[in-house]
């Protein structure tokens, strides 16, 4: 079967860097924790064969505990603002250090506030759905990850989900702007108001306030249990939209509909700031797999696609996108082992290049 692009939406925003001193584009990379090494690696080996004028500027990310505060090195940081884009493998957050969210503290270092998440079938990887095609777009700041939980008295605990109205505008305008900018004629709020009535009501009031500029946008509004009933039973119903709610929701949905087309290793997505812009794979740092040669590096190449695109370098995306695709229609040998295959991360890589 022949393989087809899949993931050709760009996400809406502009990018603001530029070319360097040779016409290439310096780009930050973060490798990351557990698996994040060799799917990063495997990213850079393409890139090469592919010849695409990225300069990677590696960056390392281990936090320091200032005044309570988990903080990046200030090189990650400079790197980052120049560059305005970056390339990040997943992250682990130290344990027992007192570190907040490794994820999080980026994300609001830098004013990632949204967090978009393409999700489509894969042609010649046959799932129990043919034609998966959302695209969700998570709160990336706050919500339930505001990380402000307290004990109360001992067997007693409090935990805050924040939600702010500048927040959510924010993110809802996006969603609207995303819609309007990749074809999509509606958005769907997806909450759950009926029992958080402050603070989901919040969030869904801002989105009836903001869809008044988007007349030409349907929306709606769904509760979330009702939203992943419909996606696992049928999610085409919603090929044409963009789905767009809280960070939790955001987080348990985008996993969900990973599994509905092959899983976590095929899912790409883009952080999206003001100024600055970090594209990942949605999976984690999967310590169950790494090191042992294999983890799946699509989902960090697609997200790398997504980048491409970002930045208007299309031909190079489509290149290694139709290159990935082809691979693993290919069959089960050129595949890795959380697609039924039999090959290493290595081997992968080899016959995507070789696909080029
Ligand atoms: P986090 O809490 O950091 O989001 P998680 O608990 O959701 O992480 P992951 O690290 O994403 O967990 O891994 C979940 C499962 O999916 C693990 O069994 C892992 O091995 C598998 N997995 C995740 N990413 C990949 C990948 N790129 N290739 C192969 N398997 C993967």
């Amino acid at each position: 079967m022949s393989a087809q692009r899949q993931y050709s939406s760009k996400v809406a925003g502009q990018y603001l860097g530029t070319p360097n001193a040779n016409g290439r584009y310096n780009v930050t990379l973060i490798k990351g924790d557990g698996i994040g090494e060799e799917i990063s690696n495997a990213v850079v080996k393409i890139y090469e064969a592919a010849k695409v004028p990225v300069d990677w500027e590696p960056v390392d990310v281990t936090p320091s505990l200032i005044n309570g505060v988990t903080t990046i090195p200030k090189p990650a940081v400079d790197s980052i603002n120049k560059n305005k884009i970056a390339l990040k493998g997943p992250l682990a957050t130290p344990i027992g250090k007192g570190h907040q969210s490794m994820n999080l503290t980026l994300r609001r270092t830098f004013g990632l506030f949204a967090n978009v998440r393409p999700c489509k079938s894969v042609v010649g990887y046959k799932t129990p759905y043919d034609n998966v095609d959302t695209v969700l777009i998570r709160e990336n700041t706050e919500g339930e990850y505001s990380g402000i939980e307290h004990i109360i008295v001992p067997g007693v605990v409090q935990s805050i989900k924040l939600i702010t109205k500048k927040a959510s505008e924010r993110v809802i305008r996006y969603a609207f702007e995303h819609a309007k900018s990749t074809g999509r004629h509606e958005v769907i709020v997806v909450h759950k108001a009926s029992i958080m009535k402050l603070s989901d009501g919040l969030f869904v009031q801002c989105a009836k306030e903001i869809a008044k500029d988007y007349p030409e946008i349907k929306v709606s509004f769904e509760l979330i249990d009702n939203t992943s009933l419909k996606l696992a039973s049928d999610p085409t119903t919603y090929s044409k939209v963009v789905m767009v709610m809280p960070n939790l929701y955001g987080d348990i949905l985008s996993d969900l509909s990973s599994g509905l087309i092959g899983g976590l290793g095929l899912t790409p997505s883009g952080n999206m700031g003001e100024k600055v812009c970090i594209f990942e794979a949605v999976h984690g740092s999967a310590p169950d797999i790494a090191g042992k040669g294999l983890a799946n590096p699509t989902a960090l190449l697609l997200s790398s696609c997504m980048m491409l695109r970002h930045m208007s370098l299309n031909d190079y995306a489509d290149r290694i996108e139709t290159a990935v695709l082809k691979t693993i229609a290919s069959g089960p040998e050129h595949r890795t082992g959380d697609l039924r295959g039999t090959a290493s991360t290595s081997s992968f890589t080899d016959s995507i290049i070789s696909n080029l």
